[in-house]
């Protein structure tokens, strides 16, 4: 195991700000804990407030003439140095994304950090390689040019900060804007060796720059900074609210990745075992995944040997410590939020649902939450209808295709769906007919990076992921040269 606490502790995460390529601090701080042993502090990261925003948003608009100027390959370069240095500390950068929010190091190590990296080649290459679109028409040269909008403003939640701010981040420099980051409070320290490793890479001061501290203050000052030209969000659509509304007092393009309360379909034609083992794997990460399928549709007549093969999959999650291998479901993020959970599960018995199986935390006095599954006593119940962003599914079941896309369709989410079936024509049409920015068939977040990545309805406004993202960050612009000029 990579991770042990001293270990962690050795490493030494700055609490400060990361602004104009320097260390910078705040009076004020607020704490961090670990969800593993929430007595256990992690650190006391410097609190931002709205004069950090402006010298942040200040060193963005210094470094950007330069950056953007810069050749593509150049900054491509850049972005492969800082790939490499991420994926050459993968285990120390794991470890502290393991202790500070709790996701699970294996996978972590694994998968996730690397991850990261992933995202910075994948920009750099299809940044470098991209050829303008040319063509003649009505007697003029058309040509598209994407020009790099000006600093980006990029806003992360906590669930999984090193995956998200680096997806976020890595089309942005890619396209030749400059960064100003605000990680989640709850969990800000990979965001903050980031930095580090992009000071290692040689990117210049000002390019990108790590603002810490509380969104309400610090965020909420960066979002309504009008030098700001493109915010990047991930969180919830009650913030998203509060962001939109000053990205339209500046006219500031954004695009908001949102809440999900996905459905996963499970039809009578499918491999019922292998669709009960991937419904009980939503419960992994502690269920804080907004791509998860929450909702249980199952068709009528395999509903009984469904709930058997889910119940002998489910009963086989260990929650534990998220460092040891055997754990598969770890504590959740904060105590503020286990109250949420529980608030939820609290009004769905109030209200009449059944609960079958779980509905109560792990131990008394830490953040475990056990896997609770619900049955609606309507599809109208809040449990049906709002996120719960925990270990908490419903079930319900249907008769035939109809009702179950009705069923997929009935909330006002629209992130991602999940649907189990064996017949290619159903897939197909089911998959067409969900109102979602993804939908998976017989399969779970398996990504194409270059595919585009959104939510529909409350779930989120326009797409991330391949060109679409260096679309965003860029403003396009059609040059017209008439036919017959010459040089000279
Ligand atoms: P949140 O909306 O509470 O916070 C997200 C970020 O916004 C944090 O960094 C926070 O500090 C900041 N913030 C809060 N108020 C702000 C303001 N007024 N101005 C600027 N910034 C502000 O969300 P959360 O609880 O951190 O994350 C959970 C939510 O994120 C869930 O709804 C989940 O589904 C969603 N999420 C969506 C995706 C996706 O890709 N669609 C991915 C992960 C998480």
């Amino acid at each position: 195991m990579a991770s042990t606490r001293a270990e962690i502790l050795d490493y030494a995460v700055s609490p400060d700000h990361f602004i104009g390529g320097r260390r910078v601090s705040s009076e004020s701080t607020f704490e961090v804990r670990s969800p593993l042993d929430w007595d256990w502090k992690l650190a006391d990261m410097a609190r931002g407030d709205a004069m950090t925003a402006d010298s942040a948003v200040t060193a963005a608009v210094n470094a950007f003439p330069a950056w953007a100027g810069m050749p593509v390959g150049r900054r491509a370069e850049h972005l492969h140095r800082l790939a490499d240095l991420i994926d050459e500390n993968i285990e120390m950068l794991a470890a502290v994304e393991c202790v500070d929010m709790a996701m699970l190091l294996e996978s972590l190590e694994a998968r996730v950090i690397h991850r990261g990296a992933e995202n910075f080649r994948n920009y750099a290459d299809l940044a470098a390689g991209h050829v303008e679109r040319q063509w003649m028409s009505k007697g003029t040269q058309n040509t598209v040019q994407r020009m790099p909008a000006g600093p980006a403003v990029i806003i992360t939640p906590w669930n999984a900060p090193w995956l998200l701010s680096t997806w976020k981040i890595a089309p942005a420099l890619a396209a030749g804007n400059t960064v100003i980051l605000k990680p989640a409070e709850w969990a800000p320290l990979s965001a903050s060796i980031l930095a580090d490793l992009a000071h290692e890479a040689g990117i210049p001061p000002g390019v990108l720059n790590i603002v810490q501290g509380i969104g309400e203050e610090v965020g909420a000052a960066l979002v309504g900074d009008r030098r700001v030209r493109r915010i990047s969000f991930t969180g919830s659509p009650e913030t998203a609210r509060h962001i939109g509304l000053a990205a339209a007092e500046n006219i500031t393009p954004f695009t908001a990745e949102l809440g999900g309360k996905g459905p996963f379909l499970v039809f009578a034609d499918s491999d019922i075992d292998a669709a009960a083992e991937k419904a009980a794997g939503q419960f992994d990460d502690a269920g804080q995944v907004c791509l998860a399928g929450t909702r249980l549709l199952v068709e009528e007549t395999v509903a009984d040997e469904f709930w058997d093969r889910f119940t002998l999959y489910t009963d086989k999650h260990v929650l534990g410590d998220s460092r040891k291998p055997a754990t598969t479901i770890s504590p959740l993020i904060h105590p503020d939020h286990l109250k949420r959970v529980e608030g939820f599960v609290e009004r769905a018995r109030e209200n009449g649902d059944e609960i079958l199986r779980g509905g109560h935390r792990h131990k008394e006095d830490a953040l475990w939450y056990e896997p609770t599954v619900i049955a609606p006593k309507s599809n109208d119940s809040e449990i049906v209808q709002r996120e719960v962003f925990g270990p908490v599914l419903t079930y319900q079941t249907f008769s035939g295709e109809e009702e179950a896309i009705e069923l997929a369709n009935s909330t006002r989410y629209g992130l991602s769906a999940i649907v189990y079936t064996g017949s290619n024509e159903r897939a197909d049409r089911v998959g067409r007919s969900i109102r979602a920015g993804t939908v998976w068939v017989n399969t779970f977040l398996v990504r194409d990076l270059t595919a585009p990545f959104g939510g529909c309805r409350i779930s989120g406004i326009g797409r991330e992921g391949g060109d679409y993202a260096l679309d965003f960050h860029s403003d396009l612009k059609t040059l017209q040269i008439k036919e017959g000029t010459t040089n000279g």
